[in-house]
C-alpha cells in the first residue's frame, strides 16, 4: 500500500545572533574600561565598533590594537599623529578631533552607543547618534542636564531608546519594567554622601582634592568623585531624572544612604515603593544597560545581608552642601539655568582639580554664574550652545581674580 501522507519536512530554523556591535565613547574612562571588562566577559553578546577617547593615546592604542574597532577617534588633536604611527598597521581608521568624535556617531556599522564621555563634550555625538536611529546606553548626565528637552525630544521622534547607565537611573528604569500604563508618584533617588558626610563648612574650608577624590563606596572617574562630595552630583542626577522619566521637580527626592545597596526607589499611585539593590558595581547598570531587555548572568560577588546589617537613610544637608540646593533650584527655573550650572561647575570643578580654588569656592562659582547668565527660558539647541560659552568664560574670569 502506498502512503499517501504528504511529505512534511520540518525545518529547524537556525538563528545566529550577532554580537551587539557597540560604540564606546569615552573607552579610556571609568565607564568606559569596565564597559571594556564587561565586553570581554560576553563575547558572543558584543563586539567593539567605536573606540573613542580624548588624551589617553597610550591606553586607546592598546584597546584598538585587543579589540580591533573599525574607527577610533582621539579628541585632542594633537594626539593624532602618535595615534595614526601607533596604528599604522592595522585598517583601523583613525580620526581626530571635535567634528570627528561627532561623524564617528554618526558611522553606520554599529548598533549602541555608549556615552561615556565625561561633561559637555558628550552632547554633541550623543545627539548625533540619536538623529541616526542609534540606541543610547546613557552614562553621560551632563548630555541631559545641558539640554535634556531637546535631546529626549529628538529621542522620542527618531524612537531611539536611551537607556540609563547611571547606577540610580539604571534602578528606576529597572523598577518601571511592565510597569508603562502605571503612574509614577515619585522617585527617591539615593546617595552616597560623598567622603565629607555630615562635616560642616569649617572643615569643608580646608579639603583638599586628593581627599575630596577618595569616595567611600565606588571608583569613579575625577570630575563625578568630586561632584559627589560636593553633591552636585545628586543635583545633576535629579535634573537627568526629570528628562529619563518626564517628571515634575517636586517628585523627585533625594536621600542619602550612605552604604549605597539601594541604589533608587519609586513609589507608585498606590503607594507602593519598588526599590533596585546591590552592591555597589557599576559593572551591573553597564551590563543592564547594554544587553537591555536581557540579564546576563555573572560572578560579582553578591549583597548578603547577615554581612550588613543596617541600612539607614538621612536628609541631605543641603545648608552644608549648597550646589544640591542651587541644581534643585536650576531645575525649578528650567530654561537655560541647568545648562549654566553645569558649564560654571565643569569649569570649578577643573580648578579645583588643579588647586587653583578651594572646595566651597566650587559652589561660590556655580552660583554667581547662574546670577549673571542671561535666562532664556525656552532656548534652542543654539541658545545652550551659547549660554554654555558664555557660562564657561563667566565662571573662569571669577576663577583668575
Ligand atoms: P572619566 O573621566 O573616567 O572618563 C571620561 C572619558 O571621556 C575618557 O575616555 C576621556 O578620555 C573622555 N573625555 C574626556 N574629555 C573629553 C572631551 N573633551 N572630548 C572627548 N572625550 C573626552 O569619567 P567617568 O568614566 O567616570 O564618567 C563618564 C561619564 O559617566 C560622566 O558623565 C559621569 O558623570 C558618568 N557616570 C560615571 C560613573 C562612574 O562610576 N564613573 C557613574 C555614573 C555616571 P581621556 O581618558 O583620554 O581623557
Ligand atoms: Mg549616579
Amino acid at each position: 500500500m502506498i502512503d499517501t501522507k504528504p511529505l512534511t519536512v520540518i525545518f529547524t530554523p537556525i538563528i545566529f545572533i550577532m554580537p551587539k556591535r557597540i560604540g564606546i565613547f569615552g573607552c579610556t574612562g571609568s565607564i568606559g574600561t569596565q564597559a571594556l571588562s564587561v565586553i570581554d566577559a560576553n563575547p558572543s553578546l558584543f563586539s567593539v565598533a567605536i573606540l573613542t577617547a580624548h588624551t589617553n593615546v597610550k591606553l586607546l592604542t592598546e584597546q584598538a590594537l585587543k579589540y580591533k574597532p573599525d574607527i577610533v577617534v582621539i579628541g585632542d588633536e594633537s594626539k593624532y599623529e602618535t595615534l595614526k604611527a601607533n596604528l599604522a598597521n592595522t585598517s583601523i581608521s583613525v580620526t581626530a578631533g571635535e567634528e570627528a568624535l561627532v561623524a564617528a556617531a554618526a558611522h553606520p556599522e554599529y548598533d549602541m552607543m555608549l556615552a561615556a564621555i565625561v561633561g559637555y563634550a558628550g552632547l554633541k555625538p550623543t545627539l548625533q547618534a540619536i538623529e541616526c536611529g542609534k540606541t543610547i546606553a546613557l552614562a553621560n548626565k551632563e548630555t541631559l542636564v545641558v539640554a535634556g528637552d531637546i535631546v529626549m525630544q529628538k529621542a522620542l521622534e527618531k524612537r531611539v531608546p536611551i537607556i540609563p547607565v547611571d547606577s540610580e537611573h539604571s534602578a528606576i528604569f529597572q523598577c518601571l519594567v511592565g510597569e508603562q500604563k502605571n503612574k509614577i508618584e515619585k522617585i527617591v533617588l539615593t546617595a552616597s554622601g560623598g567622603p565629607f558626610l555630615g562635616k560642616k563648612p569649617n572643615f569643608l574650608v580646608n579639603v583638599k582634592r586628593d581627599h575630596a577624590l577618595q569616595h567611600p563606596n565606588w571608583s569613579m572617574g575625577a570630575k563625578i568623585s568630586i561632584d559627589s562630595a560636593t553633591l552636585m552630583n545628586k543635583g545633576l542626577e535629579i535634573i537627568e531624572a526629570k528628562w529619563l522619566f518626564n517628571l515634575q521637580p517636586d517628585q523627585i527626592q533625594a536621600v542619602i544612604h550612605p552604604q549605597s545597596i539601594i541604589h533608587s526607589i519609586v513609589q507608585f499611585e498606590d503607594g507602593s515603593m519598588k526599590a533596585q539593590m546591590g552592591l555597589p558595581d557599576m559593572k551591573l547598570p553597564i551590563q543592564y544597560a547594554m544587553a537591555f531587555p536581557q540579564r546576563i548572568a555573572n560572578d560579582y560577588p553578591r549583597f548578603d545581608f547577615r554581612k550588613i546589617s543596617q541600612l539607614t537613610f538621612e536628609e541631605p544637608d543641603i545648608k552644608t552642601f549648597r550646589n544640591l540646593h542651587l541644581a534643585m533650584e536650576a531645575l525649578k527655573q528650567g530654561g537655560n539655568m541647568p545648562c549654566v550650572l553645569n558649564a560654571a561647575n565643569e569649569i570649578a570643578v577643573f580648578a579645583f582639580l588643579r588647586n587653583r580654588i578651594g572646595f566651597l569656592d566650587i559652589t561660590e562659582v556655580v552660583e554667581r554664574t547662574m546670577d549673571k547668565i542671561t535666562f532664556i527660558a525656552q532656548p534652542t539647541l543654539n541658545d545652550y550652545y551659547e549660554s554654555d560659552g558664555e557660562a564657561r568664560n563667566f565662571a573662569a574670569s571669577l576663577i583668575q581674580l
